[in-house]
């Protein structure tokens, strides 16, 4: 079942008062099927960056709408556009974007707390124990290595059991070991957890282990392989 579906995106930057503009994204159409793992490949500057922004709900696009469990995400009002996207997305991000002044329990905790629920500390646990993190619950982020920052970062996504994990560069600040154990653990993420999984990033060796391989170049899919 398609679970994303994007049609004819375009995504526009206005620049200066003349009508020079930068086409991020030109008319992309493009769906996502349940309990995938793609990645998005593509030069910097390519536009995976506002794809992904665009998919999950962050961004509006300049024309064109996406579908989230058939869903018209940007037809919804801001409020309800929120509350979809936090229940059934879960971001990674390059640089973690953990709260220091809480620890790694609080941090994977605060989605749900944001959403008005009560976490399930049994899932919680299963959740510290499947990304290797249990001995670091009560540890502050900034005593972690990136490695471990990320994986915080993995399981915070995974603490809504949201339908749909968009990790943009998750290693792209991590060493070579470290980043195939990120990428791993989403792979296994996606068999756990039922989780359709979208990683942009320009690390062209995580390919060979993608069900689907999508590469962007100047705002255009140049290519959409289905390497296994
Ligand atoms: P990638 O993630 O592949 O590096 P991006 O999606 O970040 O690419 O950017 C695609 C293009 O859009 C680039 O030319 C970038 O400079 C431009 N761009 C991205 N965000 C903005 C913005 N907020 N304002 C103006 N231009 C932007
Ligand atoms: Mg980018």
């Amino acid at each position: 079942m398609k679970i994303l579906e994007a049609e004819h995106i375009s995504k526009t930057y206005p620049i200066g008062k003349n009508f020079d503009a930068i086409h991020a994204l030109e008319d992309t159409t493009i769906s996502f099927e349940e309990e995938t793992m793609n990645i998005i490949i593509g030069r910097s500057g390519s536009g995976k960056s506002t794809l992904l922004h665009i998919l999950g709900g962050l961004d509006e696009p300049s024309r064109g709408k996406v579908l989230l469990e058939g869903k018209d995400i940007y037809s919804l009002n801001d409020k309800n556009n929120t509350i979809l996207r936090r229940r059934r997305i879960g971001f990674i991000y390059q640089f973690y974007n953990l709260i220091p002044d809480l620890t790694v329990y609080e941090n994977i905790v605060l989605p749900l707390h944001i959403d008005h629920q009560k976490e399930d500390p049994q899932y919680i646990q299963e959740l510290l124990e499947f990304l290797g993190i249990e001995d670091k619950k009560d540890a502050m982020p900034d005593t972690l290595s990136g490695g471990q920052q990320q994986r915080v970062a993995i399981a915070r996504a995974l603490a809504m059991k949201p339908a749909i994990i968009l990790a943009d560069e998750p290693t792209g600040n991590l060493d070579k070991k470290s980043g195939e154990e990120v990428i791993t653990l989403l792979l296994n993420a996606k068999h756990k957890y039922h989780s359709t999984i979208i990683i942009v990033t320009h690390d062209q060796s995580v390919s060979n282990i993608a069900d689907r391989v999508i590469t962007l170049e100047d705002g255009k899919v140049i290519s959409d392989t289905h390497p296994l």
